[in-house]
């Protein structure tokens, strides 16, 4: 198959986005806008990296690829409205496989109104896919630097699910409590995209996804609002069935695991009841988890019952003395 009848097939029938003026077709994609500020991001996803075909479809691929730019769209409270795609496909990918990539993140764009207007593809030693994605936030953006004393820290959904999903695809053979759950947070996640547009009328939300695990999105806030994150460890939601692994296991994937793309937001105690009831009505898990401080500007701690506090670096922790 050419590149030509390639892009042919992989161009959307219709768009959804009324302001796209040319989508795929022409040397770049136009579309017109009016106000609000436009948000983009860009992600590289590379094979034997990033993904392997060994626990993952390439239908999974796309998917997952396209869900984690979404949270970026999520994580600064922007609806996404346009993706472009930058594929390098060697010659051992057939064409078929490729198409089955774009499916799949058709298939999540779909649920969006995501409009795919442009990419490029190219040959290549490895299978690399490098997306684009455009957005709109008409209110206030949700920056990582404006976490403040006092604030509630707050998580969705329930983490560490990604990495055992994976742990479970790395040994198949074995039985598992809710393997098709943790499976599916893997090769499926949910960007929080519903959730994060609807908190649009709350004037100050700090926000960051979930791609590395929370020690290191808490810390991240932390440094770029000049504050410190007291995390509880008694209050970081896990699902019950992750106690069937080991407590160094459910550890690491709870706290440096990472691809849960689950948020991350601090916000005013007062505008706490207006996050939950939109948590409530968009249908999304949150869980309280922490305190806003500015004992040691930069630094995650967690608390917990029966130990000292610890705090949280990047990567692992150290017991303070
Ligand atoms: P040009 O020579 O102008 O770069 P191309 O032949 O690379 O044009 O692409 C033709 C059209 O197809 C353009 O609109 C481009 O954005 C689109 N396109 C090419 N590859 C992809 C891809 N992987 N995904 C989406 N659109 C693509
Ligand atoms: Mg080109």
């Amino acid at each position: 198959m050419s590149e030509f009848e390639f892009i042919k097939e992989i161009k959307q029938k219709f768009y959804h986005q009324s302001n796209l003026e040319k989508g795929i077709g022409d040397d770049a994609a136009v579309f017109n806008h009016s106000n609000g500020n436009i948000v983009t991001a860009v992600d590289m996803f590379v094979e034997g990296i990033h993904f392997n075909q060994q626990t993952m479809t390439p239908f999974d691929i796309g998917y997952k690829s396209l869900a984690a730019n979404l949270s970026d769209m999520a994580a600064m409270g922007a609806t996404p409205k346009y993706y472009l795609v930058a594929v390098s496909v060697p010659t051992y990918w057939q064409t078929s496989l490729v198409k089955e990539i774009f499916v799949g993140m058709k298939f999540l764009a779909k649920k969006y109104s995501l409009d795919l207007i442009g990419g490029d593809t190219v040959s290549g030693k490895q299978l690399t896919i490098s997306i684009t994605i455009i957005g709109q936030v008409n209110n206030a953006v949700r920056y990582r630097h404006l976490a403040k004393k006092n604030d509630i820290v707050f998580v969705t959904g329930t983490l560490g699910d990604s990495q055992a999903g994976l742990h479970m695809l790395k040994n198949n053979h074995r039985k598992y409590i809710d393997k098709q759950y943790y499976i599916k947070r893997h090769q499926h996640p949910t960007p929080r995209v519903i959730f994060a547009e609807t908190l649009s009328k709350i004037p100050r939300i700090a926000l960051n996804d979930i791609s590395d695990g929370i020690a290191n999105e808490a810390s991240e806030i932390a440094e770029a609002s000049n504050v410190s994150i007291h995390l509880k460890a008694e209050y970081i939601p896990v699902k019950k069935s992750l106690k069937q692994f080991t407590n160094e296991q459910q550890f690491k994937w709870t706290y440096f695991g990472g691809e849960d793309f689950e948020l991350l937001g601090t916000v005013s105690r007062e505008n706490w009841q207006k996050v939950k009831q939109v948590a409530r009505k968009t249908n999304t898990q949150l869980t309280e988890v922490g305190t806003v401080c500015i004992d040691n500007p930069g630094k995650v701690y967690l608390l917990s019952r029966e130990k000292h506090p610890a705090v949280l670096k990047k990567a692992g922790y150290t017991h303070l003395l």
